[in-house]
């Protein structure tokens, strides 16, 4: 990859009058302009940062790059957001994230992450369809790597595991807090996590994300939720399940049958056979304080982990033939976050309201999904026709059956706004439990990142609920 930075300036082309020295010119904007020159190749850290930086300046109308924290080194968690409104979140937007190198010697997701930028801003300077329709339909978050210490210290071996943990020697994949482990290791504080972990979970209070996966290596398969048990009546033939398990299923078969060989099941050395080439985590081997059981479990966001190569550190000539492998994987997942169905809660005013609860008849989530602060939901669903009960404090308990088409093909859920009635009957419905992720300060629920309370809790207080279960904890 070149390093040196150049400038999109017109003035550059203008300057010139002669055909030849224009084509000498634009040769070597070819030849300097980062994104035509991202190599087949390992990028360490600085090269990492580099690249986003120089992608994100020549491309400032569709990419935005932010940091969500530091290493425990000090080394800058870098994100590139990608979409036609990159900087911040449109109404009716869902957004998308990969994230790769959580475990610091599983290297893979680092460079596919890399070219599927580079994929996705070439396409659309190329006006291709599928990258037009993909960055106008969604916001596109790309964490290439959440371990760059364990990085620096990785060992190239396929399977030996140094470098997998960060500075303090923390597996980061054991480290969230997890609904199902016992209640000293859940109490942990958020401060007292690690500083990647830390990163994240600001991060999910920040964005409201509806989809995500999280790219690892040493296996080749797709494994969902849930990671962890709490040995009772989630669990059936060995396996945890979600209540939303046919959405996952459907989610890591789009991956496997999308990549080149993932669906074949077994083709690393020595592994076991993974029917379609998924599993359910738990399934596989039981975890805790994993990153996708907390995405899902507290931020409503359905999250996949990829195992995307037999070798860990897989070797550099390889790694032209893993692009292809995965490439139209990557895309066919981020297409489904347009699954299922999305849109906005308005009270009795016809105002937008946080915090409203929207569930699914028959999938009791441990933390039911609410809207954001901008009054939005976003539920992935298969087709088919489903139930909602949609509350909100002050108001009737509404209940709606919708008939829920395939989104992924037209790049959008289907949208459909609840419109809530006032009622002067006091209501206990909205009353619900989500059990503590481990704060140490007020769980945050709020979309927008504020500090302050939901505002529907506020609501509850002031008309003389007592509305304690588990949502406000100081
Ligand atoms: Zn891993």
């Amino acid at each position: 990859m070149s390093l040196t930075v150049t400038s999109l300036c017109g003035s550059w082309f203008s300057a010139s009058s002669t055909r030849m020295s224009s084509l000498l010119l634009f040769t070597s904007f070819l030849l300097l302009d980062p994104i035509w020159a991202l190599e087949f190749r390992y990028h360490d850290n600085s090269e990492i940062e580099q690249y986003l930086i120089q992608t994100s300046r020549s491309n400032p109308n569709i990419t935005h790059l932010y940091s969500i924290g530091t290493s425990v080194r000090g080394q800058q968690l870098w994100v590139l957001a990608l979409g036609v409104n990159p900087q911040r979140h449109v109404v009716g937007i869902p957004e998308f994230k990969y994230v790769a190198n959580m475990h610091g010697n599983e290297v893979l997701g680092r460079e596919l992450l890399l070219h599927l930028i580079d994929h996705l801003v070439q396409g659309y300077r190329n006006e291709e369809a599928s990258a037009l329709q993909l960055l106008r339909s969604t916001r596109i978050h790309i964490l290439p790597s959440m371990n760059p210490d364990g990085f620096d210290d990785a060992d190239t071996d396929c399977q030996y595991s140094q470098g997998r943990f960060n500075h303090n020697g923390v597996d980061l994949n054991r480290n969230f807090p997890d609904v199902f482990s016992d209640p000293q290791r859940q109490q942990q504080s958020e401060g007292q996590r690690e500083a990647e972990v830390r990163a994240v979970m600001g991060w999910l209070r920040n964005e409201t994300f509806v989809l995500s996966a999280n790219l690892h290596g040493g296996a080749l398969v797709a494994s969902y939720a849930y990671d962890n048990s709490n040995q009772g009546s989630m669990q059936m033939g060995g396996a945890s399940l979600t209540p939303d398990d046919d959405v996952f299923v459907h989610l890591s078969k789009e991956y496997s049958y999308s990549h080149a060989s993932m669906h074949r099941g077994n083709i690393c050395q020595g592994s076991r056979a993974f029917p379609d080439g998924i599993t359910n985590g738990y399934h596989w081997y039981p975890l805790a304080g994993g990153m996708q059981d907390y995405n899902y479990v507290w931020a409503q966001c359905l999250e996949v982990t990829l195992e995307l190569s037999c070798c860990k550190f897989p070797p550099a000539d390889q790694l032209e033939a893993l692009w292809s492998d995965n490439t139209d994987a990557l895309l066919a997942y981020v297409r489904q976050v347009h699954l299922g169905v999305k849109g906005v809660v308005y009270d009795g005013s016809g105002v937008a309201v946080q915090n409203a609860l929207v569930e699914v008849k028959g999938r009791k989530n441990v933390c039911p999904f609410r809207t954001n602060s901008h009054g939005e939901y976003y539920r992935l669903l298969l087709p088919g026709n489903y139930t909602f009960t949609v509350t909100y404090p002050g108001h009737e308990v509404l209940t709606e059956t919708l008939s829920i088409p395939y989104g992924p093909d037209k790049y959008s859920a289907m949208t459909h706004h609840f419109r809530l009635r006032r009622t002067s009957a006091i209501t206990t419905a909205y009353i619900q439990t989500c059990p503590t992720p481990g704060y140490s300060h007020a769980v945050n629920l709020e979309g927008g990142g504020a500090t302050s309370r939901p505002s529907w809790i506020r609501h509850a207080v002031g008309i003389g609920l007592a509305v304690l279960g588990g949502w406000v904890i100081e």
